[in-house]
């Protein structure tokens, strides 16, 4: 796209800085992103587009930190909805074998585990469309947040669409950040999902906003989407404010069964692409590299940390698929120079923190 100005990472008005004070610099926070200046960012030669993240990434992160996210599926398969990439939903004969939610002492004896093995956050994730009002399981899932915060770990969750209170009981019981993905963007979405709107999306994304929870949201590449559609939905999460704390970019692990289990592997350095652009766009998140990393090579996954990356799910497994083990990840940021990110480091970097709102629902359209 010649004609479209590539915008610099610090020709803006608005400040943000963090960290470090020697370190500090300005760097703009726009919510007012175009697809078309994301585009001319993101199809910049490769080597420009890595040293303008990592002007960014240096102004605004913990430079040779990684964080480390530890990833339990409490409640597994059986769902209802029709995510075409997800081995978990019951439209597809996947072979996931459907699983009761796990006890709280059971997921907190797990959290005590990724806290011994390094990890700063224990994310929780159920196959539910949404928790059911009022449940048990609900409750159970308050009081593994609890137990899990009270184990000196950041607490996400993944459950599905949230309503106001179910939203303010996560709040009180301590949620750190709750994870909701836009998976791609809003025009190519219902070619992914049809049971639920993009829309119902960005509705609990606010919702957690707005009661002063960490927003966690990303996407999957490779799901047969254009490069467009990757960066619109960079650009509508940019445009969310505050922007996310968090942006897991995932590469498809086209799992047999699927709607989508003859899609082609991702090239590595579209995902580095993803992981730059993300990294200019939002400046303050801690931009994940989530699923498909089993698949990266030790380099590729480097470049993606020099592209601005700085959280991984760490541990053998993500919900259903793999991912590399402890051992080999630690041995990765060791002989690369890199160090977990502690939680507290994690805390004090949220990008346009926003206190809870009166009403959270008031942001939702
Ligand atoms: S991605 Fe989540 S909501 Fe979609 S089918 Fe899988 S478990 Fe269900």
């Amino acid at each position: 796209m010649p004609s479209v100005k590539v915008p610099g990472p610090y020709a803006g008005n608005l400040a943000y800085s963090r960290h470090s004070a020697k370190t500090v610099q300005m760097i703009e926070v726009r919510n007012d992103w175009t697809r078309e200046e994301a585009r001319a960012l993101h199809d910049l030669p490769l080597t420009d587009l890595l040293f303008r993240a990592q002007e960014v990434h240096r102004a605004t992160q913990p430079r040779d930190a990684v964080q480390l996210c530890s990833l339990l599926s409490i409640k597994t398969g059986a769902c209802q909805e029709d995510c075409s990439y997800c081995p978990q939903s019951s439209k597809y004969d996947t072979g996931v074998e459907a699983e009761r939610l796990m006890d709280v002492d059971a997921v907190l004896a797990k959290a005590q585990e990724a806290k011994e093995a390094g990890a700063s956050r224990f994310c929780m994730g159920a196959a539910w469309r949404s928790p059911k009002k009022g449940s048990r399981q609900f409750k159970q899932v308050l009081e593994m947040v609890g137990g899990v915060r009270a184990l000196g770990l950041e607490a996400c969750a993944t459950l599905g669409m949230l309503d106001d209170e179910q939203t303010q009981e996560l709040k009180d019981a301590g949620l750190t950040a709750y994870n909701h993905n836009l998976d791609t963007s809003e025009e190519y979405y219902g070619e992914i999902i049809t049971t639920r709107t993009y829309q119902d999306r960005l509705d609990t994304i606010a919702r957690v906003a707005n009661a002063g929870i960490s927003v966690c949201a990303g996407g999957i590449i490779g799901m047969g989407e254009s490069i467009d559609d990757r960066v619109g939905m960079l650009v509508t999460l940019a445009n969310l404010s505050p922007q996310p704390e968090s942006v897991p970019v995932n590469a498809l692990v086209a799992v047999p069964g699927t709607p989508l289990d003859d899609q082609k592997p991702v090239d590595s350095l579209e995902l580095v692409r993803m992981c730059a652009t993300a990294r200019i766009l939002m400046p303050g998140a801690r931009v994940r590299l989530s699923a498909g990393r089993a698949s990266l090579s030790r380099e590729a996954q480097l470049l993606c940390f020099m592209a601005g990356a700085n959280s991984v799910f760490f541990g053998d497994k993500l919900l259903t698929t793999g991912n590399p083990d402890h051992d080999s990840d630690l041995a990765l940021l060791r002989d690369a120079g890199l160090s977990p990110l502690e939680p507290e480091q994690a805390e004090g970097g949220h990008a346009q923190h926003r206190e809870p709102s009166a009403t959270a629902s008031d942001a939702a359209e």
